[in-house]
């Protein structure tokens, strides 16, 4: 089975602040026998690492899409067309590899399925969530791929017990909207 991630879902420090999201869960089915893994980041390919923080104004990534929302960094400068460009690498390197899901950091406002940063929120630095898609999260599911957030481990779980022999039994698995920092 073949299974796309978020590069910093397996370990690469490509988060705009240099670190990664890589977790034992994640290690589990990284390391599984049946598993082909495969990544890409959409800003590093783009802006490198580190970069600024990246938000979505006015709506989420469908909305970036259909050319209403704009991408601004925490800076102040719109990188609405750049991050488009990273988007559309990560389209076309899903397109070309095939692969059979895609497991994609929740939050983020290029990679997230459920959540993304509310620019609204800022406090100290910090941001909280607000409901919607990233925008390479968003241009992938408009091209028919399966996407998963990672915070979405029972039903990432759910999915992989299907499809692999001798997946280990995790217990505690919770999905995004079981999280307290899930919005309302
Ligand atoms: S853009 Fe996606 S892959 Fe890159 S660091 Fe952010 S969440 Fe990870």
């Amino acid at each position: 089975m073949k299974i796309m991630l978020s590069s910093c879902l397996v370990g690469k420090n490509v988060m705009y602040y240099g670190g990664n999201f890589l977790n034992e869960f994640l290690q589990r089915i990284i390391d599984h026998p049946e598993v082909q893994i495969i990544h890409f980041c959409p800003e590093d390919v783009v802006l490198g690492t580190p970069r600024n923080n990246m938000l979505i104004h006015d709506g989420d990534g469908r909305d970036v899409l259909s050319g209403i929302a704009q991408i601004i960094d925490t800076e102040g400068a719109v990188c609405t067309d750049t991050m488009l460009v990273g988007a559309n690498k990560m389209l076309e390197f899903a397109q070309s590899a095939r692969p059979d899901l895609i497991l994609l950091t929740e939050g983020s406002d290029s990679c997230g399925s459920n959540i993304i940063l509310d620019p609204k929120t800022q406090e100290n630095g910090k941001y909280a969530f607000k409901k919607g898609m990233g925008l390479a999260a968003a241009l992938l599911i408009k091209h028919g791929f399966k996407v998963i957030g990672h915070f979405n481990e029972r039903e990432i779980f759910e999915t992989l017990k299907e499809k692999l022999n001798e997946l280990p039994d995790l217990e505690n698995l919770r999905n995004v909207d079981e999280h307290n920092f899930y919005p309302k």
